[in-house]
């Protein structure tokens, strides 16, 4: 346990190593406590370093049993170690020298899972960002890109499967009970890159013939037994494969492509050079175990992890202030491959979703941070929605502002000239300024500046003139270390629409630049003329979420409703039926606090009937128009004093409501919605399906008994039907017999599968209300709950305190108390897991003052605690700040 409190590392200290690293050869000798390690370096000193200057490698609990130098042993006088570093001395000026460092390291012993550890029988490494110096004393940043060789020594019984990155050279027997393979990774890498496992898995396999026609092996590797459920990765592996080649012109690089899946795991996956490995919970699938959800993110992150392989790995980054370069780009790059796959107006609408409930908060609380920090104090903590999710809007509005045909051009600039190089965001948008002529030094600021711009709109129509006009003003918010902006560039997609719903295009525009449907807003406030309009036009402004704002802008609901229905963007009809809900909710809310009675308004609840019943829009659509926005949403835009069971309550009073008035239009689509036949994972099915429960969802509401998500329980052939209706269950209807025989049914069915076991604890977790707690701390009681696996602890603690508003928020600050004393269980076996954790208490000042207060009081516990990872000590002092 580390208890330093970390060293801030700033952006503006990069500098180059003094030492080049030319060649990697690693052997390691596998022992599940006591691996041996020998590395062999070949470094030159850098031209014009100062020839008395040091070699520093990084180390973190590393035993070092060896050191030579140009195979000869280094005196102790000439080499010095401390927890964190190897210190080398005297080292040639010119020529390379040979550096050959054994360490021994205990991977059974390592429950961080980051470096090499050790899940369920297998080895297996995480080296991103800094978990390569915990195998070997290293150069262990981004910028420090070699070809390695890697040969593993292995039991032979225990571990048939010795793999590494890049192309197998080639293995044989050694010695008693022992083989050895070795594989050459030929292109240059960051050591954050490397990855070996070694175990017993099975396999299922195929090819993929690359646009230049040559064949690569593809190999997916899971547990015996569990082979038929990585068909549909594979499927989407090869998709993904031959997508990039159509849309980026990226082919794949090496002979083998290979993707193990490991149940401990603290991230989603890792995209190590031709040899990904993922937290089994993104591979395996198949209908009995995984919901079209599921399907979803396995097909994405599949592809974000594949699409690395040139956004990541090909060009890598220069530091860690740059993640976003890759991991923006990247996330970019899976969402259009998602919506190429699937429909693209709902992808955006589940992007935008997530983007407003987790990036939102977090850019406007005090995590907040720029989309390219300058200082942190731990990397791992900047593996954020804003690096992941914001940095693909950032990287959308650049395709938005030069068009599909110059982004293209830009993106092959900067493939073209970049390859093999750890790059820069600046590196990134210069592409893109130098294939447009566009100065984007203002559009930068989406990198520099935090906080979500507000753009504030009104409008006027001059029926005489036939001019229409926009006003527009932009506000940046203050965000920690940041308290005066910027105007920013902001990209508004917008439509005009006539009286009767069909488009009008302005002869004219003046006040600001504006090409095909995009509007540029540069300055603080603006005044936009549009000429030549007939009658009063009805605008649809940030069409398809151009810009990650929030807008206010008065509109009607007669305005909106036509939106909802004319639209030619099926995003921003989602949008306008949102706009419209949302202050009905908010009023809600008010009124349930003010014990008032609840009124659900007549427009909305025609305008949501309308589009669930109309047959001309997709049902995946018409699916998320059902799904109102979440208490999240509502506690993020009350903004203050927030008092999640008034929310709960009013959300569900407007629910009830709309189920009253749909009885029939739900009964229809639960009816008409079916999906007879075989499973199909495909878009449309699982649209259906979606559509088909958010209707048995009204109808339970407004049956008022639990009846209809029993028998949906006792019917399903799938897991998306059958968790959603035991969902149902759980949080409509707790206690009753219903509820908890089907609980008992899902338990003994699946209780030999983990993942399944996760929804199981996840849907008890997010059950409303205040008796959720106790649940909770008996489920990590059961027998199928371990702190150990990240997933079950994320399902159970993480569901309580990200997914549970009145669950978590408990007036009495139980809830808080609670996850203070598991983060400061979980933090000694696995920082990372805690550090992420404990952001749900992100928005903590938002809350009533008596929560608040309470808290407060959690986070100061946390703060006291002796022994702290840098981790949960940069979170909890950032959060209490
Ligand atoms: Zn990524």
């Amino acid at each position: 346990m580390r208890t330093d409190i970390g060293q801030i590392v700033h952006l503006a200290d990069y500098r180059p190593t003094d030492f080049v690293l030319e060649r990697v050869d690693l052997t390691f000798e596998l022992d599940p406590t006591a691996t041996k390690v020998e590395a062999r370096l070949i470094f030159h000193r850098r031209e014009g370093v100062d020839a008395t200057a040091p070699l520093i490698l990084d180390g973190d609990e590393l035993s070092l049993s060896g050191l030579l130098l140009d195979q000869e042993e280094v005196p102790a006088s000439q080499y010095s170690v401390t927890d964190k570093n190897l210190t080398v001395r005297d080292l040639p000026s010119t020529l390379p020298f040979e550096l050959t460092i054994t360490t021994i390291i205990n991977p059974e012993a390592n429950t961080q899972l980051m470096g090499l550890y050790r899940t369920g029988g297998i080895y297996c490494t995480q080296c991103e960002a800094e978990g390569f110096r915990r195998i070997t004393y290293f150069p262990d940043r981004p910028d420090v890109l070699a070809p390695y060789t890697v040969n593993i020594i292995g039991d032979k019984a225990a571990n048939p499967l010795l793999l590494s990155n890049g192309n197998f050279l080639g293995g044989a027997g050694y010695g008693e009970g022992k083989h050895f393979a070795a594989w050459f990774d030929p292109h240059p890498k960051p050591s954050y890159l490397f990855a070996l496992v070694a175990g017993d898995l099975g396999v299922i396999e195929d090819t993929f013939v690359t646009m230049s026609e040559r064949e690569v092996t593809l190999k997916i590797y899971v547990e015996h037994g569990k082979e038929p459920r990585a068909a549909y990765a594979m499927d989407a592996l090869k998709r993904s494969m031959k997508w990039d080649e159509e849309v980026f012109g990226r082919e794949y690089d090496l002979d083998i492509f290979m993707i193990v899946a490991v149940s401990d795991f603290n991230m989603g996956a890792m995209e190590n050079k031709g040899l990904n490995v993922f937290n089994d919970k993104y591979v395996l699938a198949d209908p009995e175990t995984a919901t079209d959800a599921d399907y979803a993110n396995i097909e994405a992150i599949i592809a974000h992890e594949y699409f690395h392989n040139w956004t990541g790995n090909r060009i890598t980054c220069r530091d860690w202030f740059q993640l976003c370069l890759k991991e923006g780009l990247t996330v970019f790059r899976d969402h259009e491959f998602s919506a190429d796959q699937r429909s693209r107006p709902v992808k955006r609408i589940a992007e935008v979703r997530h983007l407003k409930s987790e990036q939102f908060p977090e850019d406007g609380g005090p995590l907040a941070h720029p989309v390219r920090p300058t200082k942190y104090r731990e990397i791992n903590n900047f593996y954020t929605t804003t690096v992941y999710e914001k940095g693909s809007e950032v990287t959308r509005m650049i395709a938005t502002l030069l068009g599909s045909d110059l982004f293209k051009k830009g993106m092959d600039l900067y493939f073209e000239r970049h390859d093999g190089d750890a790059a820069t965001v600046e590196d990134f948008v210069a592409c893109f300024a130098e294939v447009s002529g566009r100065d984007l030094t203002q559009f930068s600021l989406w990198y520099h500046q935090a906080g979500t711009p507000l753009v504030t709109a009104s409008c006027a129509y001059d029926a005489s003139a036939r001019t229409f006009t926009l006003s527009l003003e932009q506000m940046v918010p203050a965000t920690p270390g940041q308290s005066a902006k910027e105007p920013m560039h902001i990209p508004l997609r917008l439509g005009l629409l006539s009286e009767d719903g069909k488009p009008m295009t302005p002869a004219k525009v003046e006040g600001a630049e504006f090409t095909t449907d995009v509007l540029h807003l540069v300055e603080r406030a603006q005044t936009v003329v549009f000429h030549d309009i007939p009658s009063r036009p009805v605008l649809s402004l940030n069409r398809s979420f151009s810009a990650p704002i929030n807008l206010h802008f008065d509109q009607s609901a007669a305005d909106l409703a036509l939106i909802a229905r004319f639209e030619s963007d099926h995003f921003a009809r989602w949008q306008a039926l949102t706009d419209l809900a949302l202050p009905i909710l908010l009023r809600a809310v008010q009124d349930t606090r003010n014990r008032a009675p609840v009124a659900c308004d007549q427009t909305l609840i025609d305008a949501l009937l309308t589009a669930a019943a109309d047959e001309t829009l997709e049902p995946a659509f018409r699916a998320q128009v059902l799904n109102l926005p979440s208490e999240a949403d509502l506690a993020r835009e009350l903004g203050a004093n927030n008092d999640p069971d008034a929310i709960h309550a009013g959300r569900q009073a407007i629910l009830s409501q709309i189920a009253d008035a749909g009885r029939d239009i739900f009964a229809a689509l639960h009816e008409g919605m079916a999906t007879p036949g075989d499973f199909s994972p495909d878009a449309a099915s699982a649209g259906r399906r979606a559509l088909r429960n958010a209707a048995l969802g009204f109808l339970s509401l407004s049956d008022n008994t639990p009846a209809r998500a029993k028998a949906a329980f006792d019917a399903a052939n799938n897991m998306t039907d059958l968790s959603h209706a035991l969902t149902i269950l759980a949080h409509r209807f707790p206690e009753t017999a219903e509820a908890n025989e089907a609980l008992a049914t899902f338990k003994t069915r699946f209780e030999d599968n983990a993942l399944v076991v996760d929804k199981w604890l996840a849907i008890q977790a997010s059950v409303p209300g205040a008796a959720t707690l106790q649940r909770v701390q008996a489920l990590m009681q059961d027998p199928l709950f371990t702190r150990a696996n990240p997933n079950r602890v994320r399902a159970l603690v993480g569901t309580l305190a990200f997914n549970n508003p009145t669950g978590f928020n408990r007036a009495d600050g139980g809830g808080y108390r609670f996850l203070a004393e598991e983060i400061l269980t979980i933090d000694p076996r696995n920082p990372q897991l805690a550090a992420r954790i404990l952001t749900s208490m992100r928005s903590w000042r938002s809350l009533e003052p008596v929560r608040a207060d309470h808290a407060r009081a959690a986070l100061m516990q946390i703060e006291r605690a002796e022994e702290l990872s840098t981790d949960v000590r940069d979170i909890v002092d950032r959060i209490l700040k």
